[in-house]
């Protein structure tokens, strides 16, 4: 089963094209979504979920119209939202077994069966009698997408899950996520290039409201081949090189500040060539919507 996506737009009241003609296919697997803030990454995740409507634009998921047929796209739909509120003085196995019931799981025995094995799967079983108040940010992500998968879900959607996490937790996160993208299609909106570099088989660049790269990672590193190039430079000098060239990063290293640019032959001026890399895809792609990004 694929999702695709079709010429989807939406203006908001206030003016803001949040998305711009978007057109994706998204095969079952982790696919990544990635853009800085404000790209209309939760636009359209919040559109695919159902929870707003789009202003033009189809999307379907294999035979189903996601926007004609909402009731019977939630059926098959688990969502992580971006803002994940808890009730602090409930227990985890408590939660789930009421999220479950209010998914339809009316059956008790079946119920306990379901929370059980989400638990142990998520790996918060022996947590599980714990008020939510009392966990981890890691913690309360992981539970979040044990709330997200009742029911057995086609379509995972993840709102930026792994901002904030430590990199212990992060990488816990990864893991359980992969996992789950082996039976499912599960989208990931961040913006975090690691995210991507992980998990994602296929990922989508998008920058205001408009896809600017979709892809493989490997592929996207390989179209820049040959034409990244970096040299230390003095902060003075920073603005006659952004005028000159096409600046794509600006980063300091042992108390130095390097630039990174895009040029399709060497540039002489003392740069050297390096080796591009998914970040550079990326600051390639939204530099042009965006002011210059410094690392
Ligand atoms: P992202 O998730 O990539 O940060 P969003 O989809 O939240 O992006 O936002 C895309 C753009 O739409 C931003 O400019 C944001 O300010 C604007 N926006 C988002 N939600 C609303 C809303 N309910 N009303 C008006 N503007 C909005």
């Amino acid at each position: 089963m694929e999702l695709h996506i079709e010429s989807l737009s939406k203006t908001y009241s206030n003016g803001v094209r949040a998305l711009d003609n978007v057109s994706l296919t998204i095969p079952q697997g982790m696919f990544g979504l990635l853009g800085p803030n404000g790209a209309g990454k939760s636009t359209l995740m919040r559109t695919i979920a159902t929870l707003q409507p789009a202003d033009a634009g189809s999307i379907r998921l294999g035979d189903l119209d996601v926007l004609e047929q909402s009731a019977e796209l939630r059926k098959i739909l688990g969502y992580l939202p971006q803002e994940f509120g808890v009730y602090p003085k409930v227990s985890a196995v408590m939660m789930l077994d009421h999220i479950a019931r209010l998914k339809g799981l009316a059956n008790s025995g079946e119920r306990k069966e379901t929370v059980d094995a989400l638990l142990q799967k998520v790996n918060l079983h022996k947590d599980r009698k714990r008020n939510l108040g009392t966990y981890s940010g890691g913690m309360k992500q992981r539970f979040g997408i044990a709330q997200a998968l009742i029911g057995n879900p086609k379509l995972l959607i993840v709102d930026e899950p792994t901002a904030g996490l430590d990199p212990a937790e992060r990488n816990r996160f990864y893991n359980l996520l992969s996992e789950i993208g082996e039976s499912t299609i599960v989208i990931l909106s961040t913006h975090i290039v690691e995210d991507v570099k992980t998990l994602c088989k296929r990922f989508a660049i998008i920058c205001g409201g408009e896809v600017q790269y979709v892809g493989t990672p490997h592929e996207a590193v390989r179209m820049l081949d040959g034409k990244v190039w970096s040299k230390s430079i003095s902060k003075s000098e920073l603005e006659t090189h952004r005028e000159k060239y096409q600046v794509i990063a600006t980063n300091m290293s042992e108390g130095k500040l390097f630039i990174r640019i895009v040029n399709d032959g060497h540039p002489g001026d003392g740069f050297e060539a390096v080796n591009p890399s998914l970040e550079d895809v990326y600051f390639n792609a939204i530099s042009a919507k965006m002011d210059l990004v410094t690392l």
